[in-house]
């Protein structure tokens, strides 16, 4: 052999147990992971298929659509937005993209790599948009879509989206929004709200592991991908084929691709657990335990980032990095000493605002106490430091 077997590579699998309150992945419950040590199953596998469509209809659920076209791609979160960009854009379509933080940011760059003439909206991190701005920006436009983020992540901004799927409707533009941060933890209705295509993270409310993401599009939305001019760039990502794979247009399954039965399984337990809590109960209590840290972390003296309340996303709340603090001591401190993630910021907010992640299993009275005590030890320590 001209390269020998890797010494590291007879040592044993070490995995730390660690409590993830940064913005995803959260911690899997026992449930999730019991289930990814199931045997694996061939694709196409009648107990694999029933599996799959067992998880159409718990994403329908928390979706809250009957789009025919819902489904999980194989990837993580970026794969939902490549795909829903992927799909619906044709080279020199006029594309209009919401942009107050990393996630904006992104599809702006996918949506360029697609051949859109992109229009930028722009609000400040840290704060969201109204309506008439929306508004405003799409009658001067005229996108064939817009590009919205309900949960911004590196800024912890929540977007409200109700009224906006008609004034899309009203300019005959596609509404796409990007849920992959807030899903489950404030409201979210695909079909009432008019969205048009929707994808979330499977590793953050839903409890599942990373790697599979949750994807629909509306009615109006699979014609414009059937009635494309250009095939989609992507074989992996293309709608069209990977639709008869989930049998989602009443044909016979297609191979398409060799699905992760482990992760199928991953994410069907936890669409179950959501489904059994029922979501409306799964949303009120991410938004208890959000207050709760508010209420927390007001109390040890630090500053929210997002100064209007209603803006407050409860799934990723960003605190301001007081003056002369040293951030990465506290983010550091919990992980050596707790085995416990609080992260830093992203994007527009590096070296600004910490992030503490209150998602799904994690999303505990019990956990929002302990980051609150473990976060104020941490602060204390790097106060002394920096005086
Ligand atoms: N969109 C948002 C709002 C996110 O928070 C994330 C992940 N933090 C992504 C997209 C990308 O997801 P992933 O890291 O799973 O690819």
């Amino acid at each position: 052999m001209d390269i020998q077997p890797p010494e590291v590579l007879k040592s044993p699998l070490v995995v730390p147990a660690k409590t993830l309150m940064g913005p995803g992945p959260s911690n899997c419950p026992p449930r999730v992971l019991q289930s990814l040590s199931l045997p694996v199953l061939g694709h196409l596998h009648p107990e694999c298929t029933k599996i799959m469509d067992d998880i159409k209809e718990g994403i329908r659920y928390v979706f809250q659509t009957k789009n025919e076209l819902t489904l999980a791609v194989s990837a993580s979160g970026h794969a939902g937005m490549e795909a829903v960009l992927c799909n619906l854009i044709e080279p020199e379509d006029k594309v209009l993209i919401a942009v107050n933080g990393i996630w904006g940011e992104r599809a702006n760059i996918m949506a360029s790599r697609y051949g859109a003439k992109v229009v930028r909206l722009e609000t400040a991190p840290g704060t969201n948009f109204e309506l008439c701005q929306f508004e405003d920006a799409i009658s001067k436009h005229r996108p064939v879509l817009l590009f919205v983020t309900q949960g911004e992540s590196s800024t912890g901004v929540y977007q409200p989206l109700e009224g906006l799927g008609l004034i899309c409707e009203k300019y005959d533009c596609l509404l796409v929004v990007d849920t992959v941060a807030s899903l489950g933890g404030v409201p979210f209705y695909a079909d009432r709200w008019g969205v048009d295509a929707v994808y979330t993270g499977s590793q953050k409310v839903i409890g599942a592991p990373p790697g599979i993401t949750p994807i629909s599009f509306s009615a109006k939305a699979q014609k414009r991908i059937f009635n494309r001019k250009t095939p989609v760039k992507v074989y992996y990502w293309d709608m069209t084929i990977l639709g008869d794979y989930w049998a989602c247009f009443g044909n016979p399954r297609v191979y398409h691709h060799t699905v992760s039965s482990t992760l199928l399984y991953g994410l069907r337990e936890g669409l179950a657990m959501v489904a059994q809590e029922g979501i409306e109960n799964v949303i009120n209590r991410h938004k208890q335990c959000a207050l709760r840290l508010h209420d927390g972390l007001k109390a040890i003296g630090v500053e929210l980032f997002v100064s209007k309340e209603s803006a407050r996303l409860p799934t990723v709340t960003t605190i301001k990095v007081p003056e002369n603090i040293d951030w990465t001591l506290i983010t550091a401190y919990a992980m050596k000493h707790y085995f416990l993630e609080i992260s830093g910021g992203l994007g527009p907010t590096v070296n600004k605002v910490f992030r503490i992640g209150i998602m799904g299993y994690n999303a505990t009275n019990d956990n929002v106490d302990f980051v609150l005590r473990v976060f104020e030890e941490g602060l204390d320590l790097a106060k002394n430091k920096s005086s």
